[in-house]
C-alpha cells in the first residue's frame, strides 16, 4: 500500500514536469510577435527582413535586428504572389530567401493532438502500474505454496563437499549410512536379491550431535543434489500451504533423482497426529499425511531418499515410524572421551596450534559437550587468540574456552559490594566443600565468584569419566551439594538471601524426579508417576497427566521434601564440622575470586 501510495505521488510529479514544460515552450511561441501581411510587405520593402521561413500556414519571420515575428498566410496561394499582390516590390522580395519546411504529416498531427494525447498516455502509464502492482502482489501470494528446498549440487564447486571424513566419531551412524550410500550409487545389486531399499532414515539425537552434518556427508559420500528443509518450513499461517510444499518439494527432489531429501526438524510437522484441541484436521496433520502420501507413492526404483532429523523421538507420530516409512532409526550420542578428541581435531584444521597443545586433555574436560559445543570452543579459543595479537593457539586459549562455552563469558563488570562479595564466597565455599567431603562427587575443578552468565558465582566440577548411569548414592549426594551453599548462609550469616534460589529449584526438580521417574523412594516404590504429555494448543506447554490419588500426590510431595531436608542436614553437619576449612576457602576467595583444582585441593589437604 506504501508503494502504490508512493508510485501515485512519482507519476503525479513526472505529469506536473512534464506539463510544465509543455506550457513553456507553447509559451513562448505565442510571445512572437505577430505581424498582419500588410505590415510584412513594408518591412519587406524597408529592407528590413533578413528571411523568411514558411511551415504549412504559419510564416515565421526574422528581422535583421534579430527580432522574430510571425503571420499566417492564405493555404492556397504561394507567399511570393501574396506578397506581391499586396504591392511589395518584387526585387526586393527576391533579395530575401524564403524557406518552405515541410512540416511532415506526422509531426503536424503530433502537435495538435499532443495536448489530448498527453494526458491519455498519462493515465495509461498510471493504470499499468497499478496492474503491475497487484500481479505482483498476486504472484506472491500464489509462490506460497512453492516449497522453500534449497539444493546443494555436487557439481557446485563453491560448497565445500562434506564427506564421512568431517565427522568424528558415530561410528555406527556411519556404518548403517554407508548402505545409504551404496544404494544410491549402485541400486541394481540391491534390486538383484530382491531386497527392500529404505526410503526414509531418520536420525535421532541431542540438538548438536551432527545430524545435519551426517546426512550432508551422504550426499557427499554418493555424490548426489542434497535437498535441505527444516520441518517448521512446512507450516505456515494457511491451511494447506504446508501439504502442497510437502508435494513440491517431493516432485523436485524426483525430477533430479538419485537425490537425497534432508527434512531438518521432523517434528514440527510429525507430531502425534489429533494431539491439537478442538478439530482433528489442523495444518500439521494435513502436511504430515502428504508426507506420508508422497513416501508411500515412490516407485520401487524411485532413488530420492528422505533423511530426517530430530531430536524429539517420543512425539513422533507412529506412522511416520511404520515399515516403508522412516523404518531405520539411527540413534546419535553424545561423544565420547575419544570422539570428542576426534571432532576437536577435525575443528582445529585450519587454524594454526602450538606445538605444546594437548586435545586430549581438552577431551578429558569437556564430557557432555555436543559436536556442536566442541566446534564451538575451538572458534572461541581462535578468537581468543586472536585478541591476544598471538600467532597461534595455545592451551591458555583452549582452557578458559571450556569454561565460557560450559558457563557462559564473564562478567566482570558485575561488581559485587563488600558484602555480596562476602556472602557469595561463602556460599561457593559451602557448595565446594560439601562436594569434597563427599565420596561419589565429580571432583572440584575451579571455585569462583565472578559472575558468569547468570550466575552469581560457580562451583565447577567435571566427571572424570563419561558416565551413563548414574546411582542413588550419587544422586543424593548431588543433593547435599547443591543445598551446600544455603546450609553455609544460614550458618555463617544466620540468614539466607536469595542467592540460593536457583539452588533450591535444581534440588526441589532432581528430588522430585527421584521420586516420580527413577523410583528412588523406598516409600513409594519402584513405579513411575504421571504421564508426561506434550499438549499441543497455541504453543507448547507440558502438561503431567496425574495417574495417581490424592493421597500419593501428597506422599510424594513428602517423600520430595525429605530428600531435599535430609540433604540439607548432610551439609549442615559438613560444614558445622570443617568450618575452619570453610573460612579458609571463602577467605581466599574474597581475596582472589577464584580457585583453581590445584590450589582447591591443597586448602582441603591442610597445607596452605
Ligand atoms: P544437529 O543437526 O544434530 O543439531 P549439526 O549437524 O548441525 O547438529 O552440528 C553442528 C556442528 O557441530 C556441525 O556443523 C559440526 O561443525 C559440529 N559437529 C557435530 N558433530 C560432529 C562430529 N561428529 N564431527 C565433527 N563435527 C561435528
Ligand atoms: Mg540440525
Ligand atoms: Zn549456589
Amino acid at each position: 500500500m506504501k508503494n502504490l501510495a508512493k508510485n501515485i505521488f512519482i507519476i503525479l510529479i513526472i505529469f506536473l514536469a512534464i506539463s510544465l514544460i509543455f506550457s513553456l515552450f507553447s509559451g513562448q511561441s505565442q510571445e512572437l510577435k505577430g505581424v498582419t501581411l500588410t505590415g510584412l510587405v513594408q518591412q519587406i520593402n524597408e529592407e528590413q527582413v533578413s528571411k523568411i521561413v514558411i511551415k504549412g500556414q504559419d510564416v515565421n519571420i526574422t528581422l535583421r535586428d534579430g527580432t522574430f515575428e510571425k503571420t499566417t498566410k492564405e493555404d492556397a496561394a504561394p507567399l511570393s504572389t501574396t506578397l506581391k499582390d499586396l504591392g511589395a516590390d518584387p526585387s526586393k522580395i527576391q533579395a530575401v530567401p524564403i524557406e518552405v519546411s515541410q512540416e511532415s504529416v506526422l509531426s503536424y498531427w503530433l502537435i495538435n493532438l499532443l495536448p489530448f494525447l498527453l494526458p491519455l498516455i498519462f493515465i495509461g502509464l498510471f493504470l499499468w502500474f497499478m496492474l503491475r502492482q497487484a500481479q505482483r502482489g498476486a504472484n506472491q501470494a500464489f509462490g506460497f505454496t512453492r516449497s522453500l528446498v534449497r539444493m546443494l549440487s555436487p557439481q557446485d564447486k563453491k560448497n565445500q563437499r562434506t564427506t564421512f571424513k568431517d565427522v568424528a566419531g558415530l561410528q555406527e551412524a556411519k556404518d548403517e549410512l554407508k548402505e545409504v550410500v551404496e544404494f544410491l550409487k549402485q541400486p541394481e545389486k540391491f534390486k538383484a536379491v530382491g531386497a527392500r531399499i529404505p526410503k526414509g532414515v531418520l536420525l535421532v539425537g541431542p540438538p548438536g550431535t551432527g545430524k545435519t552434518l551426517l546426512a550432508r556427508a551422504v550426499s557427499g559420500e554418493a555424490n548426489v543434489p542434497f535437498f535441505h528443509i527444516s520441518g517448521s518450513e512446512f507450516v505456515e499461517l494457511f491451511v494447506g500451504v504446508g501439504a502442497s510444499r510437502v508435494r513440491d518439494t517431493f516432485a523436485q527432489a524426483k525430477k533430479t533423482a538419485p537425490a537425497i531429501l534432508f527434512v531438518d526438524e521432523l517434528d514440527a510437522i510429525g507430531r502425534h497426529r489429533g494431539a491439537g484441541l478442538g478439530g482433528g484436521h489442523d495444518e500439521r496433520e494435513q502436511t504430515l499425511n502428504q508426507i506420508l502420501v508422497e513416501m508411500d507413492g515412490f516407485e520401487p526404483d524411485t532413488r530420492v531418499i528422505v533423511i530426517s532429523a530430530t531430536n524429539r523421538p517420543d512425539i513422533l507420530d507412529p506412522a511416520l515410524l511404520r515399515p516403508g516409512r522412516f523404518d531405520r532409526r539411527i540413534i546419535l550420542d553424545l561423544p565420547d572421551i575419544n570422539d570428542r578428541e576426534q571432532i576437536l581435531k577435525i575443528h582445529a584444521k585450519g587454524k594454526p596450534l602450538a606445538k605444546k597443545i594437548d586435545l586430549r586433555q581438552i577431551a578429558e574436560r569437556t564430557p557432555g559437550f555436543s559436536g556442536a559445543d566442541l566446534s564451538n570452543l575451538m572458534n572461541e579459543a581462535a578468537i581468543f587468540a586472536a585478541r591476544r595479537n598471538k600467532k597461534e593457539v595455545s592451551m591458555e586459549e583452549l582452557i578458559p574456552s571450556v569454561e565460557k562455552v560450559l558457563l557462559g563469558p564473564e562478567r566482570k563488570s558485575h561488581i559485587l559490594s563488600d558484602k555480596e562479595k562476602k556472602i557469595a564466597a561463602w556460599h561457593e565455599a559451602g557448595h565446594a566443600l560439601v562436594n569434597a567431603s563427599l565420596p561419589h562427587t565429580d571432583p572440584v575443578r575451579k571455585v569462583s565468584i565472578i559472575a558468569r552468565g547468570r550466575a552469581a558465582g560457580y562451583t565447577l566440577k567435571l566427571p572424570t569419566q563419561d558416565r551413563h548411569l548414574t546411582s542413588k548414592t550419587e544422586f543424593v549426594e548431588e543433593l547435599a551439594v547443591l543445598m551446600g551453599g544455603y546450609a553455609t548462609e544460614k550458618l555463617v550469616f544466620g540468614e539466607m538471601t536469595t542467592g540460593s534460589s536457583n539452588d533450591l529449584e535444581q534440588a526441589t526438580d532432581l528430588a522430585r524426579k527421584l521420586v516420580t521417574r527413577f523410583g528412588m523412594s523406598d516409600k513409594l516404590g519402584p513405579r513411575t508417576f504421571g504421564e508426561q504429555e506434550e499438549l499441543i494448543f497455541l504453543g507448547k506447554e507440558i502438561v503431567t497427566e496425574k495417574d495417581y490419588s490424592e493421597k500419593i500426590a501428597a506422599q510424594i510431595d513428602e517423600e520430595v521434601t525429605k530428600f531435599i531436608t535430609d540433604a540439607q542436614k548432610t551439609a549442615q553437619n559438613i560444614v558445622t564440622e570443617k568450618r575452619a576449612l570453610l573460612d579458609r576457602i571463602a577467605e581466599r576467595l574474597i581475596e582472589k575470586e577464584t580457585i583453581e583444582k590445584e590450589e582447591f585441593e591443597k586448602i582441603m589437604a591442610g597445607e596452605a
